[in-house]
C-alpha cells in the first residue's frame, strides 16, 4: 500500500489496533483462568467481553473511512502477550501468578491507549468526528481497565503476594 495522506496511516495504525484486539481477546480467557482472585478473573472477564465491542466498534470504523476490515500483524501485542505466557509458566505461587498477571496486563492495556490516543488524535485532526468519538469510547474503556488493575494490585493483590511468597528481610 502507498501512503499518500494521513487517511492512509491512520487506516494502517487501525489494522494493527484491530489484530492487537483480536489477539487480546483470545489471551483475556486464558489470563481469567490463571487467576486465583476471584476480583480479577472477574475483571479479565468483564475486559473481554469489552474487547469483543471493540473489535465491533474498529468495524464500524472501517467502514466509516470506506475500507475493507483487515488486521495487520502486530509484533508489539505478539510480544506483550509471550511474556504473559511466559509468567503463566513460571510455577509461581498463586498470589504471586496474580500480581504478575496484572502486571502483564497493564503493559497491553497501556499499549492499547498509547495507540487509541494515537488514532483518536488523528482522526479528530482530520475532522473525521464520527471515528474520533467511537475511538475515544474505547480509550475510555482501555483506561478504565487499566485503573481497576492497578487498583486491585495496590489495595489487595500485592499484599497477598508479598505474604504468600515470604518477604526477604530488609538490609
Ligand atoms: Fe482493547
Ligand atoms: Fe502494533
Ligand atoms: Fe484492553
Amino acid at each position: 500500500m502507498a501512503f499518500k495522506n494521513m487517511q492512509d496511516l491512520l487506516i494502517e495504525e487501525l489494522r494493527d489496533i484491530y489484530h492487537a484486539e483480536k489477539q487480546m481477546e483470545k489471551a483475556l480467557p486464558k489470563l481469567a483462568k490463571a487467576s486465583l482472585s476471584d476480583e480479577l478473573r472477574q475483571c479479565f472477564e468483564t475486559h473481554r467481553e469489552q474487547t469483543r465491542g471493540q473489535i465491533e466498534r474498529l468495524e464500524q470504523v472501517f467502514e466509516k473511512l470506506d475500507t475493507r476490515t483487515r488486521g495487520k500483524r502486530c509484533e508489539a501485542m505478539e510480544g506483550l502477550i509471550d511474556e504473559a505466557r511466559e509468567i503463566m509458566e513460571m510455577g509461581l505461587p498463586p498470589e504471586m501468578l496474580d500480581a504478575a498477571l496484572i502486571g502483564a496486563a497493564q503493559k497491553a492495556e497501556h499499549y492499547e491507549i498509547a495507540s487509541y490516543g494515537t488514532v483518536h488524535a488523528f482522526a479528530a485532526a482530520m475532522g473525521l468526528q464520527e471515528v474520533a468519538d467511537l475511538l475515544q469510547q474505547t480509550l475510555d474503556e482501555e483506561k478504565e481497565t487499566d485503573r481497576l488493575l492497578n487498583d486491585l494490585a495496590v489495595n489487595n493483590i500485592n499484599k497477598k503476594a508479598i505474604q504468600a511468597g515470604g518477604q526477604s528481610k530488609a538490609a
